[in-house]
């Protein structure tokens, strides 16, 4: 009867253990890009919303910037989807490697992505972006044929105003993003 019983015990312990990992999978793949390992656009909202209601109580500022990758179906078009992909990645890990420990950075859409920057002036918000900006364009993507096609993105960069809701903030950065493609591209526009 005991042998019995902790057999019981073992496999619901086990079925427990799947259960747990499954739960967290699932986690992972709702908020997760598969691509290029960032928060997804779902997460991000999450974090847009968490990020505005601090904001709001403790009055403290973010900076949002949203980034398009320029001219980025030439290179789809000139080295392949494959090519584009490797692209994509690179580009995540150089606004990766651009960031605070504490800000926070994802895949919008397609070749757009999200930088959240939490208790940021204007000023800082400015020069990490500016940093971003470099470092795309100082990106090598090594493809065969010794072709390396150069990337750069534009971006629009704004500041959270207090009592606005977060897509306010997301619908001001992306006009001056657009402003910033119509001004020549790469290059970041604040507002
Ligand atoms: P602009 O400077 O005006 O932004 O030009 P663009 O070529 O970047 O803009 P457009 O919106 O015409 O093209 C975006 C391209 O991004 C088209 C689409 O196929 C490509 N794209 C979007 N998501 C992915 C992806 O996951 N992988 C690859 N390889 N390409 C993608
Ligand atoms: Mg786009
Ligand atoms: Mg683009």
């Amino acid at each position: 009867q005991l042998r019995r019983l902790e057999k019981l015990a073992r496999i619901s312990d086990r079925h427990q253990n799947s259960l747990r990992e499954l739960s967290e999978a699932l986690k992972t793949s709702a908020l997760q890009d598969p691509l290029t390992g960032l928060d997804n656009r779902r997460s991000l909202m999450e974090r847009l919303r968490e990020e505005s209601e601090r904001a709001t109580r403790k009055d403290l500022p973010y900076g949002l910037s949203i980034l398009d990758v320029d001219r980025f179906k030439t290179i789809n078009d000139r080295f392949g989807h494959a090519a584009g992909d490797r692209a994509l990645c690179a580009i995540s890990e150089a606004i990766r490697r651009s960031l605070r420990d504490y800000d926070v950075c994802g895949r919008w859409g397609g070749e757009e992505f999200l930088v959240l920057l939490p208790e940021t002036s204007t000023d800082s918000a400015a020069q990490v972006t500016e940093r971003i900006r470099t470092n795309i364009e100082q990106l090598t993507i090594d493809l065969p044929h010794g072709e390396s096609p150069r990337l750069t993105a534009s971006f629009g960069l704004t500041q959270y105003r207090q009592g606005e809701s977060f897509s306010e903030t997301v619908n001001r950065a992306d006009t001056l993003l657009l402003e910033a493609k119509a001004q020549g591209r790469n290059r970041v526009v604040a507002g």
